[in-house]
């Protein structure tokens, strides 16, 4: 059995979020009533004419600035032809050989904490098509065209992805960025970013490229990771019974955890792409770029890295740093907690990324309603009662939950409550005692060797005590009354 290596390249499609759509001013927005915002022109109507939304192609230069791209001087639109129904001109107006940018780069960060640089080949823009809707409808389709026309951007990478891990990172890398700069919110439910998956595969060592199969109907990154792992084992399984692997669209069934084919790929002659006569190159100038460029907010890596030199002294990790930034609000968030100057940094990681958004998750609030429920100096005050001991960690969880639905600081609800952490040596010894006198085979069985027996000692003391002894103080007490 030969070794094989797999290479990776993806498509996504970003619908930005400007008010009004690309080439018209129907209203760009998801949820209205079927065919509410439409018009002569995104209806493909006779005598309709294209105009560029100046905003659209602001937000795409901040897209390819995000991205390392290089701005194209002059841009042109195209023709792609093609028909289906969504689509009422019969063309999907697009950009072929003049892209707005091209030739940029994005990092990535891996579990294992490597970095790794997977090219840009080019972020052009496009109108997206409108919708077919089945649901509820026995015989054929009904179309709804709000969509023709939202502005996208289209971002194609360069095979430089090895591995589905790797996909995922640059998914969520490309998704933090585009969040960051503030042009979609990237909503994958919604269809604000779709993701396409080329994927090939080759024996290790070789330089060129193998046959690609492109991977359609991916509705989440999980998704694209899973679909990206099934189709490599696929290829790798036809190469090895010297079966010829086909270049194809191939499309991802979720319920059955495989990808099945679709159809051959078209080529771009296919597509008899030709300049849009409605639309006359672009010049796109120096002097726009050079004010969206002074303009760009700093970015998740950026951000990332001036953490890690802020508060790596204080125990901040890269990870944790990568982790904190994926999401502007929470590092917002982080940032105003930890500034204040009360709590060490990698307390505030901790709880931030690991309870609050687990409790924000369960309770289905948004990441931009995030400090309208709990504000900066009620974290702040939890965390503090949590780091001089005074409550638990257990008993901090129900002080958070508590405050999601008031209004008061932490030691308020804990002296309301009466939580604060037992930390009295003679109680914790007395308690301690007793658990032991009352589980005489579980002690036997630590002597004899089986140590894992101390954790179920810790959790009846704690139990005893509903949650609130120093854990640390049971731990030790219980280890020295058990002897080695
Ligand atoms: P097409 O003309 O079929 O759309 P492109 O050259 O435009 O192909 O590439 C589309 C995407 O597929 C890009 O992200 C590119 O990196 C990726 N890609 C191209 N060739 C391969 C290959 N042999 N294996 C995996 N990915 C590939
Ligand atoms: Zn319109
Ligand atoms: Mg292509």
């Amino acid at each position: 059995m030969s070794n094989y290596e797999s290479v990776i390249g993806l498509e996504v499609h970003v619908q930005l979020n400007t008010q009004t759509k690309i080439f018209c001013g129907c209203r760009n927005r998801f949820g209205d009533a079927p065919n509410a915002n439409t018009c002569p022109v995104c209806l493909g109507l006779p005598g309709s004419l294209p105009v560029l939304n100046k905003k659209v192609l602001e937000n795409a230069i901040k897209v390819g600035l995000g991205l390392n791209c290089t701005i194209a001087e002059r841009m042109k639109f195209d023709r792609k032809n093609y028909f289906y129904p969504d689509l009422p001109k019969a063309y999907q107006i697009s950009q072929y050989d003049m892209p707005l940018s091209y030739g940029g780069f994005l990092d990535i960060m891996l579990k294992d904490g490597t970095h790794k640089r997977i090219g840009i080949t080019r972020a052009h823009v496009e109108e997206d098509a409108g919708k077919l809707l089945h649901e509820g409808i026995k015989d054929g389709s009904n179309v709804d065209y709000n969509r023709t026309g939202t502005p996208l951007v289209e971002i194609v990478s360069e095979p430089d992805i090895r591995t589905p891990e790797e996909a995922y990172a640059y998914l969520t890398t490309l998704k933090a960025i585009l969040r960051y700069l503030e042009v979609s919110d990237c909503n994958m439910e919604e269809g604000s970013l779709r993701c396409d998956a080329n994927v090939s595969i080759r024996p290790a060592g070789e330089m060129k490229l193998g046959t690609k199969a492109e991977i359609k109907n991916l509705n989440s990154f999980k998704a694209v990771q899973r679909a990206l792992q099934y189709e490599i084992e696929r290829q790798i399984d036809c190469a090895e019974h010297g079966e010829k692997i086909v270049q194809e669209t191939r499309l991802w069934d979720e319920a059955k955890g495989m990808t099945v084919s679709m159809r051959s790929k078209e080529e771009a002659h296919d597509y008899r792409y030709f300049p849009d006569p409605d639309l006359v190159p672009f010049v796109v100038s120096r002097e726009q770029v050079g004010m969206l460029r002074a303009a760009m907010p700093e970015l998740p890596q950026a951000r990332a890295a001036r953490l890690v030199n802020e508060y790596g002294n204080e125990g901040l990790t890269e990870y944790d740093a990568d982790v904190i930034v994926q999401e502007k609000q929470l590092a917002d968030f982080f940032e105003i907690i930890v500034k204040k100057g009360f709590v060490s940094p990698k307390l505030v990681v901790n709880w931030v990324t690991n309870e609050l958004l687990a409790q924000m998750k369960s309770r289905k609030i948004s990441i931009e309603k995030l400090t309208i429920t709990i504000t900066p100096e009620q974290m702040v005050s939890l965390l503090k009662l949590l780091e001089n001991n005074t409550i638990s960690g257990v008993t901090a969880k129900e002080v958070l939950s508590d405050l999601f639905d008031s209004d008061l600081l932490a030691d308020r609800i804990v002296e309301n409550k009466g939580l604060l952490q037992i930390n009295d040596l003679s109680k914790i010894e007395a308690l301690a005692d007793e658990v032991l006198a009352a589980n005489e085979k579980s002690v036997a069985d630590y002597k004899s060797g089986k140590k894992n027996a101390l954790g179920f000692f810790v959790g009846q003391v704690m139990k005893k005590t509903q949650g609130k002894a120093n854990p640390q103080m049971v731990n030790s007490i219980l280890t020295k009354k058990l002897g080695s």
